[in-house]
C-alpha cells in the first residue's frame, strides 16, 4: 500500500497553486516514488502532487506504452495548437467522465530528477494528460473547463454520486 492516498472532490488542497520546486533532493525523490506508487494503485495514466496533498509543482505519468513512470518538475506548456474533443476523467472525481475540449497538441517544458531541462513535443492522449496535470498545479479541476450548461450537469452528477457513496 502506498503512504499517499488520493485526495478527492471537495478537499481544499486541490484548489490551490502548487509552488516551484526548488531542491531536487531525496525528499522530492522519495515523493515522486510515492506518487508513482499511487498512481499505478489507482490506475491512473498521472498522478500531480496537489492529488496526493503536496503543494508542489511536480507530477508523475505513465500512459502504459512501454516505457515506464516519468516525473516532470516545474512543468511549463510553451506552445499549444488545434483543438480536441475526449472523454476526460480524474482521479480526484472517481468515476464521472465528460467531453473536454483542449488543444490537441502541446509543447511541455521542465526538469527531470537529475535537473536536466526536457523538452517534450506532445500530441492525443500525452498533450491531454500534461494540460490536466498543469491544471492540478494551478488548483483547476476539469469542471471548470466546461462550460455553463454542461458544468451545471455534472455538479448535480457529482453530488448525487457523493450522497449515493457508502
Ligand atoms: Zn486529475
Amino acid at each position: 500500500m502506498s503512504q499517499y492516498s488520493i485526495r478527492l472532490y471537495g478537499d481544499p488542497v486541490l484548489k490551490q497553486r502548487a509552488s516551484e520546486v526548488t531542491d531536487i533532493d531525496g525528499t522530492l525523490v522519495r515523493l515522486t516514488d510515492g506518487m508513482i506508487e499511487t498512481m499505478y494503485e489507482a490506475r491512473g495514466l498521472g498522478v500531480a502532487a496537489p492529488q496526493v496533498g503536496v503543494q508542489k509543482r511536480i507530477f508523475v505519468y505513465d500512459l502504459n506504452d512501454g516505457s515506464g513512470a516519468k516525473v516532470i518538475v516545474n512543468p511549463e506548456i510553451s506552445e499549444a495548437a488545434g483543438e480536441w474533443t475526449y472523454e476526460e476523467g480524474c482521479l480526484s472525481i472517481p468515476g464521472l467522465y465528460w467531453p473536454i475540449t483542449r488543444p490537441k497538441e502541446v509543447h511541455l517544458r521542465g526538469l527531470d530528477l537529475d535537473g536536466n531541462q526536457i523538452s517534450i513535443e506532445a500530441d492525443e492522449l500525452l498533450a491531454r494528460m500534461f494540460q490536466h496535470e498543469l491544471d492540478h498545479l494551478d488548483g483547476t479541476l476539469l469542471l471548470e473547463r466546461l462550460d455553463g450548461d454542461q458544468r451545471k450537469q455534472a455538479l448535480r452528477d457529482l453530488r448525487s454520486r457523493m450522497l449515493t457513496q457508502p
